[in-house]
């Protein structure tokens, strides 16, 4: 048995910079939905070639794709000593399917990033300027913050109702923060 640890928060919240530190620091796997898709998009595959002009616009993926694509990593053999799930769930049926595997995987705890959205939209636009992404743009950053508080935020009573949340305020400097979520693991 695995065990999955979450990370829920808005985009911009810092959730892949912390994801990647801690992963290497307590040997677990960094499973990003979002980056696994990027790369899907530039390599041309049938499921990048879907999912392009969602993310472009700052939509979510259709469920069945992403929690196949999802399932499909955990099995992969550098999950066995557990794993950051860093972008999923996003929305209830992907929280449900994940539930449904509980047997072979279990959450042990779900982090919730939390920040204000002036403090996302700067991060975000300050990001665009370096990251190349396709989607750190005005018009999707608004997007996708109102799917965020739509699709992704009941998640957080769907984890609270299951005793699993750790609210960490994502707002402060990179190291302090991961100060924070160490003490979590
Ligand atoms: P992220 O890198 O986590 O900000 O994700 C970038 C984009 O990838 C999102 O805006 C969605 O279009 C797509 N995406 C990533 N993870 C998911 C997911 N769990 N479900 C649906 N779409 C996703």
């Amino acid at each position: 048995m695995s065990n999955l640890v979450i990370f829920l928060g808005p985009p911009g919240a810092g959730k892949g910079t912390q994801a990647a530190k801690i992963s290497k620091e307590k040997n677990l796997a960094h499973i990003s939905t979002g980056d696994m898709l990027r790369e899907h998009v530039s390599n041309g595959t049938e499921l990048g070639n879907m999912a392009k002009t969602l993310l472009d616009q700052g939509k979510l993926v259709p469920d069945s794709l992403v929690i196949e694509m999802l399932i499909e990593r955990l099995n992969s053999d550098d999950c066995k000593n557990g794993a950051i799930l860093d972008g999923f769930p996003r929305t209830i049926a992907q929280a449900e399917s994940l539930d449904e595997i509980s047997n072979q995987f279990k959450i042990s705890k779900v982090i919730v990033f939390d920040a204000n959205h002036e403090e996302l939209v700067r991060r975000i636009l300050y990001r665009g300027e370096t990251s190349g992404r396709s989607d750190d743009t005005e018009e999707s950053i608004s997007v996708r913050l109102k799917v965020y508080e739509l699709d992704t935020a009941p998640l957080i009573d769907h984890y609270k109702q299951k005793n699993l949340v750790v609210n960490i305020n994502a707002i402060g400097e990179v190291d302090n923060i991961y100060n924070l979520i160490s003490g979590e693991f």
